[in-house]
């Protein structure tokens, strides 16, 4: 009887056991499972990092390429994906400047009207305030012949507003109108100061019929249906808004980026080198090429699946390659697509629906946020995976993740933008290297470097501090320790409207171009 308890007891043990290890074995399994699973998002971090990786080796190819490309797109017309439209500014504020002028600046998320007062003697800039307004998106895409006035009637009107509020004490001279700096950051072939036809709109506008069309006339006509009276006195675009007015405060200012929902950049050029247009006259002998750098493409460029899907996806595909990558349109949508390839590989985002794959849902701003969420726990990256995305219960582990995501976006985006600029600076032969036309090897006298200023304007660089960090030590990078103390970039605020106003009033002052 003993020795039947004894083995019934042992056979409890024994099925005990069994059971046991049945229960281990499938945690055992689940364990093995989602390292695995985790193994893989790992993996597709990595690719992606390897994909976007940025050495200043790399870097330096992309400069190259940069000024290259300039070359081409001065040489002939269509020479480079790099348009080099002329911009009929020859001569820049210099501070001189006096009287009341109008800006307006259209281009992107934000259009701004906004007025200077300028007293002589490279003055502060009296202005009684900036007005701000998101442009409705229903008149960002008109598709109808009706439809193709409304966003240039909703700015007159905007503008009428703005004048109305200032009161007295600004009316304009009898018979004279008031000048208009109006800046229109899509490309534009230019046919003088103030005026130029649209080439294509980018950055998400699309307005029916404009394409072909005087944008100062469109303007003009909508300020004139108004009774308003007041005329485009120069038309140019953010960059060389930004350029105009760094050079109404600082005469070493020679070029100008911004990076905002878009990106693009200027500089001045000499007459000479413009070869396209032979014999081009210019009483300063010099004039402000308008780059289009957004189109920029170089096989250099670190590019990704990822980078290639949102390009095929896009409206204006095999068009504005560098912009995608760098402006805050974009990045967002770079840092979606990884993350939603990471969620279809494997459950780290759990099982659930998510907002993953809807497009653009992640703006730069959240980015940013993300990516600069200090917290231990990194709250707000899951608030905002929560919140904006609908994926919640993120263990901390994946919202680093996450974060590295972010980085790497940015990391990348930042670092091509510096590249971009050192091609400029190269291309103005001052980065330092001789430029590329003489073979001259790096390290000799740079005493006689000359100071350069950079104006930059856009939300990324002004906005997102690691964006910016990233940038200038990418640039310090590129040009080496000798050189680079020569280089400034300088931040102007609302540098595209003001920047108009300003160059509206030298060129009210200065007279005609004389091409
Ligand atoms: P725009 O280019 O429209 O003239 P901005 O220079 O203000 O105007 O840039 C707007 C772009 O910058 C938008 O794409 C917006 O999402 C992005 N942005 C705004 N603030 C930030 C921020 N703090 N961090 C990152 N991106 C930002
Ligand atoms: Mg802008």
């Amino acid at each position: 009887m003993g020795s039947m308890g004894k083995v019934l007891g042992v056979g409890l043990v024994v099925g005990c056991a069994v059971a046991m290890c049945v229960v281990a074995g499938t945690m055992v399994g689940k364990r093995v499972k989602s390292r695995r699973r985790w193994r893989k998002v790992v993996k597709i971090l990595e690719e992606f990092e390897e994909g976007c990786a940025t050495p200043v080796e790399k870097l330096r190819q992309v400069v190259d390429a940069m000024a290259v490309e300039m070359h081409a797109g001065l040489a002939s017309e269509g020479g480079s994906k790099l348009k080099m439209l002329l911009t009929f500014v020859q001569n820049l504020p210099n501070g001189s400047e006096r009287g009341v002028y109008y800006g307006l600046d259209l281009g992107g998320t934000n259009f701004r009207v906004l007025r200077v007062q300028l007293g002589g003697q490279r003055s502060a800039i009296l202005e009684p305030g900036v007005e701000r307004q998101p442009i409705p998106e229903h008149l960002m895409t008109s598709t109808s012949e009706v439809a193709k006035f409304e966003l240039f009637d909703f700015i007159a009107a905007s503008l009428q507003k703005f004048v109305e509020k200032e009161g007295n004490g600004s009316v304009a001279l009898e018979g004279k109108l008031r000048e208009l700096g109006f800046t229109f950051s899509f490309p534009v072939k230019q046919t003088s100061v103030s005026s130029g036809i649209l080439i294509k709109w980018t950055k998400g506008f699309s307005i029916h019929d404009t394409v072909g069309k005087d944008v100062s006339e469109c303007l003009n006509q909508a300020l004139e249906r108004r009774g308003l009276d007041m005329r485009v006195a120069v038309l140019i675009n953010d960059t060389v808004g930004t350029l105009a007015l760094g050079h109404y405060h600082d005469e070493d200012t020679v070029a100008a980026v911004i990076i905002g929902t878009g990106t693009n950049a200027c500089y001045l050029e000499r007459s000479d080198d413009i070869i396209k247009c032979q014999g081009l006259l210019t009483t300063s002998g010099a004039m402000v090429v308008n780059m289009e750098w957004g189109n920029f493409w170089s096989s250099h460029l670190p590019r990704t699946s990822y980078d290639i899907e949102l390009d095929s996806e896009s409206p204006n595909p095999n068009d504005q390659g560098f912009e995608k990558m760098i402006s805050g349109m974009y990045l967002g949508d770079i840092v979606r697509r990884v993350i939603l390839k990471m969620s279809q590989e494997s459950d780290v985002f759990g099982l659930s629906f998510s907002k993953l794959s809807t497009p653009f849902i992640l703006r730069s701003p959240l980015i940013a946020a993300m990516h600069e969420d200090d917290s231990p726990d990194l709250r707000e990256v899951a608030r905002i995976l929560g919140e904006i995305l609908e994926i919640g219960d993120v263990p901390l582990k994946v919202r680093k993740l996450v974060v590295k995501v972010c980085d790497v976006v940015t990391r990348r985006a930042a670092r091509l933008a510096a590249a971009g600029i050192v091609g400029i600076l190269k291309k103005m032969g001052r980065d330092g290297s001789g430029g590329i036309a003489s073979g001259e090897v790096r390290g000799g006298s740079h005493s006689k470097m000359r100071r350069t200023v950079v104006a930059i304007e856009g939300a990324l660089y002004t906005s997102y501090t690691l964006f910016r960090e990233y940038l200038n030590d990418a640039i310090a990078d590129i040009l080496g320790e000798d050189i680079s103390p020569h280089v400034v970039l300088k931040v102007m605020e609302d540098g595209s409207g003001m920047g108009a106003a300003v160059l509206a009033a030298a060129y009210s002052s200065s007279g005609q171009d004389t091409l």
